[in-house]
């Protein structure tokens, strides 16, 4: 039966795909909800988006996403509590930084009714998909890309929004061994490293496999003039503890404002845990881990709210972290994911009833 919600109208798909979901064994972003949501770009105007069973779409091969890589995504997760009540963690946030990415690829900026009904909408159809299992979520990827057509090199003059979603297990990586850096770059000044591009990702895979080929599971990213300083984690920000304090680099062209991150530096500043935002570079994590000050490095990002780094290697030398018994890792991962699935207090209003 089809309905309308928020103003958007929903068509339902004819059957469900549910019972064939093992809930108990959830990997990341593997099998799809029944519903996705859709919105299309054309004659200098979003439509109004429409809640539409999952299903593949066809384009034209000049479509210029295939040609120009004008493609811009989110990440987001909606939790269900003990009482079956959906969350999402401060999804405002999403919504302005897939406007900023948008407007960096030169694609037109979505209003903000849209993507919050819409993905309200989508998460009222597909509830019994939120897993609510601890660990589990509903991963959402909504995501905005060129369909218009044409070999010229311009922006098109069409284009998709979907929000798609997953019903996904805890996203863990173990710890890994990670591998600094010193010749590719993620991002340049002037350049579209603070967007969450898809070509961000493209450009990361290559040097990806030659630091698994060596061992490792991750680069560590550093500033593209002299590869000097730490910015990032894979796709993730990154954070460090030196003696007791935790630091993490600047947000800039180059670093993704990251909403775990600052989610981090807010929650870390409010339990008295010391906390710098500057500029880290390799000599000094290098210098620490030599004395003994290095104590923790960590990945924070969405998927995996905090993955932690278990050593790191840096010209052809291999640095081990120490085994803690207590861990700001641990602890920041448990007091994000306790506010994000209702089981604390939330003084930050982080949290978003849906
Ligand atoms: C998405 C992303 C992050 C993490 O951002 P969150 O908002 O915390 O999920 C960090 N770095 C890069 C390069 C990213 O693409």
């Amino acid at each position: 039966m089809n309905a309308i919600i928020n103003d958007i109208e929903i068509i339902k798909a004819k059957t469900t795909k549910i019972n064939e979901v093992d809930f108990d064994n959830l990997k990341f972003g593997q099998v799809f909800s029944d519903h996705m949501l859709e919105c299309n770009y054309k004659n200098g105007a979003w439509e109004v988006p429409k809640v539409v069973p999952y299903h593949a779409i066809t384009l034209d091969p000049s479509a210029k996403i295939f040609h120009y890589g004008q493609s811009v995504f989110e990440g987001m997760k909606a939790y269900k509590d003990a009482n079956n009540e959906v969350w999402l963690f401060r999804p405002l946030e999403n919504f302005k930084r897939l406007n900023i990415s948008s407007k960096r690829l030169a694609i037109p900026e979505l209003p903000e009714a849209y993507f919050m009904d819409g993905l309200k909408a989508l998460l009222e159809v597909d509830k019994d998909w939120i897993p609510n299992k601890e660990g589990s979520s509903l991963y959402i990827r909504p995501f905005v890309f060129a369909t218009g057509k044409g070999f010229h090199a311009s922006p098109a003059d069409e284009y998709k929004f979907i929000i798609s979603t997953a019903p996904s297990g805890a996203y863990f990586a173990g710890k890994v061994k990670v591998l600094i850096e010193q010749t590719y770059s993620r991002s340049a000044n002037g350049g579209v490293g603070y967007a969450k591009a898809g070509g961000n990702y493209a450009g990361q895979f290559y040097p990806t496999q030659l630091a698994v080929e060596k061992g490792y599971q991750q680069v560590i990213w550093t500033d593209d003039t002299n590869h000097e300083y730490i910015e990032e984690a894979g796709a993730m920000n990154i954070f460090i503890r030196i003696n007791d304090t935790l630091i993490t680099g600047p947000t800039s062209d180059r670093i993704l404002d990251g909403i775990t991150r600052k989610s981090i530096i807010d929650l870390a500043k409010s339990e008295n845990i010391p906390v710098e935002v500057r500029k880290i570079s390799v000599k000094e994590v290098v210098e620490a881990a030599k004395n003994g000050s290095l104590k923790e490095m960590f990945g924070a990002g969405t998927a995996a709210v905090i993955s932690p780094i278990d050593g790191f290697g840096y010209q052809g030398t291999d640095y081990d972290l120490p085994k803690l018994d207590k861990t700001y890792a641990e602890y920041l991962k448990k007091r994000i994911t306790d506010i994000q699935t209702n089981k604390s207090e939330d003084p930050f209003g982080w949290r978003y009833k849906v």
